[in-house]
């Protein structure tokens, strides 16, 4: 299968980069050239803006019956569109095809999901203060949306924000990311299909900073999600505080794993390091500091360290892969400091520890242990394939060090002791924890991060309200 050619979508009107610059995507399991990425200019977001503008009126005035068909049917297309969307991912992306068609099916889910949601917009109607007189509530859509998805989940990250903004009756202008705009161009082909009226989804490709800000200070856009790291979130939610948009920020995380000695290290490592080493570790919500009771910390590092070194690295179509490369070469050069900072601190490398020699972006998965608590791989969000793993003797220290992060967005704990648990699901400063399991994304579930990792949920019954506002009425 061929690389799609990507192309602007505004209004009815698709633009491909021979009417504007190009920027190159490449595949990061090759470093090799695959596309071009037509770079908007002020004019087209004008024109997205104008299109969103005008269409949002008659999508708003739909029933959330017909709005909910739609989405039932661009999940429909989805599922069947998914080899194509899933190889568009392995190219542009590097993960693992199973991984591709993985995402692809949550993607069909979360459509699913928001259409069964359309229908649950409900208000309130209750007695006012004279007799007679009626105090009535209704949820509105917000009106046009700006949506912002990151290049690790190119469609999920993408779809949690663009189903219930479609449920809710909101139009929308969306931004991937430069790396990796064919998945969600497919994604969104496959809503238009579906009978989404032209204007109520734009797609706008090019310069993040310069999009954003131009769609921040339009008075005609009501709000914007964004998934990314913490500082560009900074940057957005600062000009959205300007102009008083409404907004979400799913932002970095740095999530602890507390394993207490009283579950067997053996199945705990294992199942830590198939999380750990997912979507090659760049994943907003993964383990990402391991923090072992002493009593296990050996068989448990031991067995992580083997899990870490016998994967498979290969391009993401080869059958036999595990992890593929990361997306871009930053998270390589990131990963290689990260590295030689925790070992010149006195952590001891267990696994991996260095790029791979030859073309792509790949990076040895790797395990490091005794590293002290001040190495940058404990502080910042390594968003790569590294697993920094230290002891503790009481939970309370455990617990100290996992809420010690800036972050708050996943946390996991395994442990079979009842009060041991309750205590670690209530102490944990984390918008989402995982107890003996290390899922905590789901369609049907909320997510959302506390502190630097983040404002507001998505999924869940909870993610459409993002979307709505609440209108009050008087009727004497
Ligand atoms: P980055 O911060 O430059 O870019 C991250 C994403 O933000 C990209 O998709 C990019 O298109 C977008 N972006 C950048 N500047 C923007 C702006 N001014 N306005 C709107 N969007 C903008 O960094 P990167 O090197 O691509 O990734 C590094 C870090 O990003 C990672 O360490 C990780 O912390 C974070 N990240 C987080 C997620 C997540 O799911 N929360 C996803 C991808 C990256």
């Amino acid at each position: 299968m061929n690389y799609p050619e990507i192309k602007l979508l505004v209004g009815s009107s698709q633009i491909g980069h021979d009417e504007r610059a190009g920027r190159a995507i490449l595949n990061p399991a090759t470093e090799e050239q695959i596309g071009v990425l037509p770079i908007a200019e002020e004019a087209d977001l004008e024109h997205a803006i104008a299109a969103a503008k005008s269409a949002f009126p008659a999508w708003r005035d739909t029933t959330p019956w017909q709005r909910g068909a739609v989405l039932h049917q661009a999940a429909r297309q989805v599922r069947l569109r998914t080899d194509e969307i899933a190889h568009a991912l392995v190219m542009e992306n590097g993960k693992p095809l199973a991984e591709a068609r993985g995402e692809v099916s949550v993607a069909a889910d979360t459509l699913e999901w928001f259409a069964e949601e359309a229908r649950r917009i409900y208000g309130r109607a209750f007695a006012g203060r004279a007799s007679e007189s009626r105090f009535v509530t209704s949820r509105e859509p917000l009106g046009v949306v700006a949506l912002f998805a990151p290049w690790n989940f190119p469609v999920v990250t993408l779809v949690r924000k663009l189903a219930p903004a479609l449920a809710a009756g909101c139009a929308v202008i969306a931004k991937p990311a430069e790396e990796t705009p064919a998945a969600p161009s497919l994604l969104a082909g496959c809503i238009l299909a579906a009978g989404l009226p032209p204007g109520v989804l734009n797609l706008v490709l090019g310069d993040p900073a310069r999009i954003s800000k131009h769609l921040i200070q339009s008075p005609d856009v009501a709000k914007i999600s964004f998934t990314g790291s913490t500082a560009v979130g900074r940057t957005l939610a600062s000009l959205a505080g300007e102009n008083l948009k409404r907004m979400t920020m799913e932002l970095g995380g740095h999530g602890a794993a507390i394993i207490c000695g009283d579950v067997d290290p053996i199945r705990a490592a294992d199942m830590a390091a198939a999380a750990k080493f997912r979507n090659a570790g760049q994943v907003c919500n993964a383990a990402s500091r391991f923090i072992v009771d002493r009593r296990i910390f050996e068989p448990f590092a031991e067995r992580f360290a083997a899990r870490a070194s016998a994967l498979r690295l290969a391009d993401g179509f080869d059958p036999a892969v595990e992890m593929g490369p990361l997306t871009n070469h930053r998270r390589v050069e990131a990963m290689e400091m990260l590295t030689q900072d925790a070992i010149a601190g006195g952590g001891t490398l267990l696994a991996g520890g260095r790029r791979l020699d030859r073309p792509g972006f790949f990076f040895a998965p790797t395990v490091i242990t005794e590293v002290p608590h001040t190495a940058r791989v404990m502080i910042e969000e390594p968003f790569g394939p590294i697993a920094p793993i230290v002891a503790f003797d009481q939970v309370d220290q455990a617990l100290d060090l996992a809420n010690s992060s800036a972050y708050g967005l996943a946390a996991y704990a395994m442990t079979n002791d009842l009060a041991t648990a309750r205590k670690l699901t209530r102490g944990m400063q984390a918008g989402v924890i995982g107890l003996n399991s290390f899922s905590v994304a789901f369609p049907e579930a909320p997510f959302g991060g506390v502190k630097n990792s983040g404002w507001g949920v998505e999924g869940g019954s909870e993610g459409i309200d993002a979307y709505l506002t609440t209108k009050f009425v008087h009727e004497a």
